[in-house]
């Protein structure tokens, strides 16, 4: 495939990958979408090495944000960072090493995995984090994924170490990263790490070495055409001349490297170039040369230096970044798990108030019921208690009560009224010839056929015995009597029958009216028990009223 092929070539044959990546966008048509996503990727890559930082980094952007391939982010992300840090913006560049670093272990994919743990590597190297450095370039060491070999995370090991100042010329790491990278053809990284070696060489006084070594390299470091390495290689060369003594020979070396730098640029690299100069210069007798040379000196070595403490000031800045964000959304959680307890509390709150609600209202509701049902029986009782258990009409006592309270109320309104008192006749003989129970029928028709002569306003009660009082609520005497008359024959002729028998009974009554006996009660019924005693005399089956006793009374 065209595009994987482009994409080895990058570093090895930097210009035959320029020819293929075009060519490759001539295709560009018939590409399926993850492919032209690679190609993308490729195009950042290539904006990259030609230096257009921006357009590179929104390509980046694109393909870690929206192309859906977590291997292919992970190479991006990777070169992103490379992109933030190149152009100092080390905010940035840590900012998404954090994203990255915490978001590692949602990434499944082996080879996403290793490209990321080899690039956070590289980023915390250059925070000066070494430990973490080594230990997530050791990380992607214990897994590398097929397709994959060793060169990548030991050169970001072998950085590590370099940068603190971990590293010898003949350190294990340094060459096994050599091999590694030698072995598996990757030019570009092999050449980082003899240029490594070279600069330990040059530290360690062994500058015909790193000559050697340079002179090695240059052919390599041509061909991959990567402007950092032929700067470095330059002012290696000049740094391990100037070792030698070979002044002129040095200064021509840094000077090349001096002409080569970008306007403005700031590089450890150029730092060396002029103290070289500046010292070949002092060397060669050339004052004011040398103090030029040596102001250049001062502002790169300068600038390097606050290079590396702005990149540890950024790191220190994303990392607080990071913890706040994560103290915030800690917080966060915490006030969300309250709210949902507070919730469920409330929830549970209103569940046992409408509980206790139900609860209230049926005991409210019991307590109703019973009172109701108290009442209802305190009014039976009481029903009960004011009636006759016989005959179902007033008892004696309640009778009386009604009556009093009657009259009171007529003798307000000067109303009349009649009491009559009735006697059932020879009832005795009615028990001691058909039975007490036959008595009780006797009993309860009588009082039937009372009944059915009475007004709903009149009173009617059981006296005691087979003997009734019935007050006539405003009833003159002549209506009194005429009613009186009615219920004697309506008795009489309710007879009850008994084994074929008709068992026939008679009432003598005797009546009272206000109208002669006045309101009082007492009076009323002493007056109609004498007319009533007058009946009974009289032969019975008949009705007495107080005039007639009165008149007989007279007479006598
Ligand atoms: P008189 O014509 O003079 O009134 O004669 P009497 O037999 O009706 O009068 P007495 O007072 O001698 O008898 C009343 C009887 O009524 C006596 C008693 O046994 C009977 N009696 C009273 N209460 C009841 C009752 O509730 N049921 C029955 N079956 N008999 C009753
Ligand atoms: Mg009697
Ligand atoms: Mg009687």
């Amino acid at each position: 495939m065209f595009l994987e092929q482009a994409e080895a070539l990058r570093t090895r044959d930097h210009p035959r990958f320029v020819v293929m990546l075009d060519r490759i966008h001539r295709e560009a048509p018939n590409l399926t979408p993850a492919q032209q996503w690679h190609l993308r990727y490729l195009d950042a890559w290539e904006a990259m090495f030609e230096g257009d930082y921006t357009a590179s980094e929104t390509q980046l952007r694109e393909i870690i944000d929206r192309s859906g391939n977590d291997v292919l982010a992970a190479k991006a992300s990777g070169l992103l960072l490379n992109n933030l840090a190149l152009n100092r913006r080390y905010e940035d560049a840590f900012t998404l090493a954090n994203r990255l670093a915490a978001g590692l272990d949602q990434v499944k994919d082996p080879q996403a995995r290793f490209l990321l743990q080899s690039d956070l590597s590289q980023m915390l190297s250059l925070a000066g984090q070494i430990d973490l450095a080594i230990q997530y370039a050791h990380m992607a060491e214990q897994a590398v994924p097929p397709g994959e070999n060793l060169c990548r995370p030991l050169s970001r090991e072998v950085a590590a170490l370099y940068n603190g100042k971990r590293l010898t010329s003949t350190s294990q790491e340094l060459q096994r990263a050599i091999e590694k990278c030698d072995a598996t053809d990757q030019p570009a990284f092999s050449n980082s790490m003899q240029l490594v070696l070279v600069n330990l060489y040059i530290e360690e006084g062994k500058p015909s070495m790193a000559l050697a070594l340079l002179d090695r390299l240059s052919a390599s470091i041509r061909t991959s055409a990567y402007y950092p390495h032929i700067l470095s290689a330059k002012v290696q060369r000049a740094q391990a001349l100037a070792a030698l003594g070979r002044d002129k020979d040095a200064r021509a070396a840094a000077l090349v490297a001096v002409a080569m730098a970008k306007p403005g640029s700031i590089d450890q690299a150029l730092a060396e170039a002029y103290k070289v100069l500046y010292r070949t210069e002092k060397r060669l007798g050339n004052a004011a040369a040398a103090l030029s040379f040596y102001e250049h000196y001062v502002v790169q070595d300068r600038g390097y230096l606050d290079d590396i403490s702005a990149r540890t000031l950024a790191y220190e800045v994303a990392r607080q970044h990071m913890l706040a964000q994560k103290l915030e959304t800690e917080r966060l959680s915490k006030q969300n798990k309250i709210l949902r307890l507070q919730q469920a509390l409330d929830t549970k709150a209103v569940e046992t108030s409408r509980l206790y609600n139900v609860l209230l209202l049926l005991v409210l509701a019991s307590i109703v019921f019973w009172l109701f049902r108290l009442k209802r029986s305190q009014l039976r009782f009481m029903r009960l208690s004011r009636l006759d258990g016989l005959t179902g009409i007033l008892n004696h006592q309640h009778f009386i009560c009604r009556t009093e309270r009657a009259l009171q109320l007529l003798n307000k309104k000067v109303g009349h009224a009649c009491l009559i008192v009735l006697d059932l006749d020879h009832f005795k003989l009615v028990n001691d010839t058909h039975g007490h129970a036959t008595g009780d029928t006797v009993l309860k028709r009588a009082v039937a056929a009372c009944q059915q002569q009475l007004r709903p306003v009149d009173l009617f009660g059981r006296l005691g015995g087979e003997e009734f009082g019935i007050l006539l609520y405003e009833c003159s005497r002549e209506q009194g009597m005429d009613i009186a008359n009615r219920i004697r024959a309506a008795i009489l002729e309710s007879p009850v029958s008994k084994d074929g028998f008709e068992i026939t009974i008679s009432a003598s009554v005797g009546l009272a009216s206000t109208a002669t006996s006045g309101y009082g009660v007492q009076r009323l019924c002493r007056e109609a028990d004498a007319a009533l005693y007058r009946a009974k005399r009289a032969g019975r089956n008949c009705v007495m009223g107080d005039l007639e006793v009165a008149n007989a009374l007279v007479q006598a």
